[in-house]
């Protein structure tokens, strides 16, 4: 990321940046980048989901809705996330609203409850440790923080992480009882897993036979590119593999139709499906199945998720491709940055030279623009290069990610030159 510039040339170029930054900061701006919400355009987009389900209260086998009961989730809609999710229906959960819940329970089930396959409870172990491919989801890390479990980074790359890393850290460290993965347009990068990626997460050996893999597939039909990413089925691939219980998926509607008052789904193994089933019967009756009937109602089936879709991609693509043009346009040719320009997701990840990020999210932040923290996306919130930014363009209006690109961009020169002037 270095051009090579002449001392006067740079003087001026850093000249300019400041006063683009005094302008910046006299604008008074209140913008926030900083988490991956829907924008309540997107959100109107299920409106009718409050006026469901209509006075109707049966499931397609009858089953009365309003009571308790149905711990696996409704059929029909089971059915409807089973081709998203790449699970098959009579092996995909239909549960609360939040798959981040999901997760945290599978964490504490498999603290204190053996997983199939171990020999004892993750809370027995000396010491349990997971895979954290980085930049990644920083609540992901925050889970293993909460539960004492340590994270060891592995770098993301274009296809996935860097599998010759994980490969030998899961043969050699019994430790190592998991991986998280945010397996197609990752948070924050973008990428998704390559089908060479996924055969080897199926395949290769690991020292604890206990090891899960969570594939939160948050972003499995959140699309942006006109031609959608599919990704290898690693639940398949790991039982053609020889190893059926090893991954745990996640998935939900949250960015599909309410972030709120979504449904979430967990897929996996018969025999972990059923581990897990027996673990949730002690802590519900059932899930809101008044709610996913409404989701039924309201998304018909996979043709109708894909349909809706294409209506969010409509109102999201257009911030995306703003974020592109003006980093593009301020930056370009500067070498004091790179970014990636996702196929799907919610996020756009900003490399600014090492040991910057800090520095450009605080200046940012002094001229209005609210950008999650630098190391957020790294494991005990430290990115070891100072260097990854997240940017989340799906709130704000298209006018207001316009403005605040463009104030992040001033705050990328005024850093990066004044650390090249140092
Ligand atoms: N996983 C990832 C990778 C996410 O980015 C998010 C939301 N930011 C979630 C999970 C949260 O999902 P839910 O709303 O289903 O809890």
């Amino acid at each position: 990321m270095t051009t090579e510039l002449s001392p006067d040339a740079l003087t001026g170029l850093l000249e300019r940046a400041r006063q683009d930054y005094q302008a910046l900061v006299g604008r008074g701006l209140s913008l926030d980048l900083t988490r991956g919400k829907p924008a309540p355009e997107q959100l109107d987009l299920s409106e009718d989901l409050l006026s469901l389900p209509d006075g109707r209260h049966a499931a397609a086998d009858g089953t009365d809705v309003r009571n308790y009961g149905g711990l696996q989730g409704l059929p029909e809609l089971r059915e409807m996330f089973a081709e998203v999710l790449q699970v098959p229906a009579a092996q995909l959960l239909a549960l609360g609203n939040s798959s981040l819940e999901l997760m945290h329970d599978c964490l504490v089930h498999a603290m204190l409850s053996v997983v199939p396959g171990a020999e004892t409870r993750w809370v027995d172990q000396e010491r349990i440790a997971f895979l954290c491919p980085a930049p990644g989801y920083d609540r992901h890390f925050s889970l293993c923080e909460r539960f004492g479990i340590d994270m060891i980074p592995v770098p993301m790359t274009p296809e996935g992480p860097d599998m010759d890393a994980v490969e030998r850290l899961v043969a050699e460290d019994p430790a190592v009882k998991g991986i998280w993965c945010v397996p197609k347009y990752s948070n924050p990068t973008g990428d998704s897993y390559s089908d060479a990626t996924v055969a080897r997460l199926a395949a290769m050996p690991t020292a604890a036979p206990d090891f899960r893999i969570f594939w939160d597939n948050a972003y499995a039909a959140h699309h942006l590119a006109d031609e959608p990413v599919e990704i290898a089925d690693l639940l398949a691939a790991c039982a053609e593999a020889g190893n059926p219980d090893r991954v745990f998926v996640f998935g939900s509607t949250s960015k599909i139709t309410m972030a709120g008052a979504g449904v979430a789904f967990f897929g996996s193994s018969p025999e972990n499906v059923r581990w897990l089933l027996a673990h949730n019967a002690k802590r519900s009756i059932g899930p809101d199945k008044i709610n996913q009937l409404r989701h039924v109602l309201f998304l018909r089936d996979a043709d109708g998720v894909r349909a809706h879709m294409e209506r969010q991609r409509a109102l999201l693509k257009p911030k995306f491709e703003a974020v592109g043009r003006i980093l593009e346009a301020e930056l370009g040719g500067t070498g004091l940055a790179t970014w990636t320009s996702p196929k799907g997701g919610y996020f756009v990840t900003l490399e600014v030279p090492e040991g910057c990020a800090k520095e450009v999210v605080r200046r940012a932040a002094e001229a209005g623009i609210v950008l999650t923290p630098a190391g957020a996306t790294h494991p005990y919130g430290d990115d070891p290069r100072d260097a990854v930014i997240r940017i989340a363009p799906s709130y704000p209006s298209p006018a207001e990610v316009e403005q605040a690109i463009e104030g992040l961009a001033v705050c990328v020169r005024l850093v990066g030159y004044e650390k090249r002037a140092a």
